[in-house]
């Protein structure tokens, strides 16, 4: 098939000096310039108008060259680039990897800074190893919606602009049909690209220029730091740290924490196998591949830490000594127990008394009552998201009810000993019921992408109809709203959710 040129008229303004092409000149195979796979019959799956509009590309999507260009069949005047990583999976070594589907289009400037923008899909990269270059048009559709849900959320995430579709066979465990996602984000560097050079480079200048880069496009506070490489490791930990509370807060599970799917700008990056909580269990595995639960939903900030750690020894050629290393990462620990601390407070709606009353033990007491609310909350598995939503509307007024919350429970004895406990903190800071749930409702979801509305809309896009695509883009654009949604868009899952399996393969 022939390229077709495309109109570029109102088309990002694509940057000269992209890092990627810079560092691609500098560091012998760090890239490779790799043009799309020509992708047959493409058509538009869904546009996201409202991030082109933020993007300041307002309009351009609507036109013909967009289609060409996001479907991987059009041509640029330079690029686009496939980029090397290695990384650690599963825990083991995993050497090599890369970009094995994804392409860099390059940078553009947007008023929220430059962006890069990268097809997902687009074909066989010199990294590809044994894939197809492709993603099927089913696990697309989860990465388009829940790159926008999380950031809805209010949790940093890579960004998904438009999803084009085709009728070309891919075979994964059934014939499928392939998409081509555009994503956009600061950068899609990833801690597999530091364990890449550390593990490639002869010259640990390589490195040194990659954590300089970094700096440069993520982290602009650190300009200048005496110690560059220590710097940035400890604020990538930071913001990691940040990162997995929002993500234990949310109920959100990622699935394949490997190093190379953790993005060294503390973004949520490469959407999976993910899946949010349902009925509460801390065990939970979302990704039918793990079979060992590495990656369950309560392991996560332990595993983040790990891959902290591989991340620090990619950084010693650049820190010189392993101590200096794990004390740049030391700091997750506090700023974890913090921010998680911070997040549960605000799910219940209490506030942070200060120094009103002794600040350490309220924080104690604050911590068992969240510990205690999760642990009734698993042993009745209880809706993770239904249960703290309700628990908004929790009055302490005289003779008000529990009872929307309290029926979530079988326990009921159990729950209303918490209540008691609960209401007892609520009266010492003089709580308003109605001022409390306004504010917990703005950071306890009504709804999140449970795998049953993505398979919705993802069976009903198998059937060419793309309208559930675009219905549930605007639902999860507005998860507090307690209009946003139908009853079921916010109600339990289905018994038939609970055999849905997703997995590594798309
Ligand atoms: P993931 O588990 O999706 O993060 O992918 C791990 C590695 O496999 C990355 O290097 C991907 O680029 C690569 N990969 C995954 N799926 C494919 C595919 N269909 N074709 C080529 N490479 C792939
Ligand atoms: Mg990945």
């Amino acid at each position: 098939m022939e390229l077709a040129t495309p109109d570029l008229r109102g088309a990002p303004a694509w940057r000269r000096q992209g890092w990627v092409r810079t560092l691609a000149a500098e560091l012998p195979g760090w890239a490779a310039v790799q043009p799309p796979q020509p992708l047959p019959a493409p058509h538009w799956v869904a546009r996201n108008e409202a991030l082109a509009a933020e993007l300041g590309w307002a309009g351009w999507l609507a036109g013909d060259g967009a289609l060409a260009l996001l479907a991987g069949n059009g041509a640029l005047a330079e690029g686009p680039w496939a980029t090397a990583y290695s990384g650690h999976q599963f825990g083991v070594w995993a050497g090599a990897l890369g970009d094995g589907r994804a392409l860099l289009l390059g940078e553009a400037d947007t008023p929220q800074g430059p962006l890069e923008v990268q097809l997902k899909g687009a074909g066989r990269t010199p990294y590809s190893r044994m894939g197809d270059g492709r993603a099927v048009l089913r696990s697309s559709i989860r990465e388009y919606l829940c790159s926008e849900a999380m950031h809805a959320l209010g949790i940093p995430s890579t960004r998904a602009l438009a999803l084009v579709g085709s009728p070309l066979p891919v075979r994964r465990e059934t014939v499928e049909t392939a998409a081509v996602l555009t994503r956009v984000a600061p950068s899609f560097l990833r801690f597999g690209h530091f364990e890449h050079l550390a593990h490639t480079a002869e010259d640990p200048a390589a490195l040194s220029r990659l954590v300089q880069t970094t700096v440069e496009r993520g982290y602009p506070e650190l300009a200048g730091a005496a110690e560059p490489a220590a710097a940035l490791l400890q604020a990538v930990a930071l913001r990691t740290a940040a990162l997995m509370a929002q993500w234990q807060a949310a109920g959100f599970c990622h699935g394949v924490m490997n190093t190379d799917n953790l993005s060294i700008l503390g973004l949520t990056l490469d959407y999976g196998p993910f899946g949010f909580l349902d009925a509460f269990d801390p065990g939970h595995i979302c990704n039918h591949t793990d079979q060992g639960g590495r990656y369950a939903w309560a392991r996560q900030p332990q595993v983040a830490f790990w891959n902290l750690h591989a991340l620090a020894r990619a950084l010693l050629p650049l820190i010189g000594d392993g101590d200096a290393a794990l004390a740049a990462i030391e700091p997750y620990k506090a700023a974890y127990a913090e921010a998680m601390l911070a997040a549960w407070r605000a799910k219940l709606g209490l506030r942070d008394l200060g120094g009103l009353h002794d600040p350490d033990g309220l924080r104690e007491g604050d911590r068992a009552l969240a510990d205690e609310l999760l642990r009734l909350m698993a042993q009745d598995r209880c809706d993770y998201t239904i249960t703290f939503r309700r628990l908004s509307g929790f009055e302490t007024a005289p003779g008000a009810s529990t009872q929307a919350v309290r029926d979530l429970f079988i326990d009921r004895p159990a729950f209303d000993a918490w209540a008691a406990r609960y209401a007892a903190r609520l009266a010492l800071e003089s709580s308003l019921d109605a001022e409390r749930a306004l504010r917990m409702n703005r950071v306890n979801p009504k709804v999140v992408l449970r795998n049953h509305l993505a398979e919705g809309a993802i069976r009903r896009a198998a059937g060419g109809d793309f309208g559930e695509v675009d219905r549930l883009l605007k639902v999860l654009a507005r998860p507090y709203d307690e209009d946003s949604g139908t009853a079921a868009d916010a109600g339990f899952p289905p018994d038939w959710a609970q055999h849905l399996e997703v997995s590594c393969s798309s």
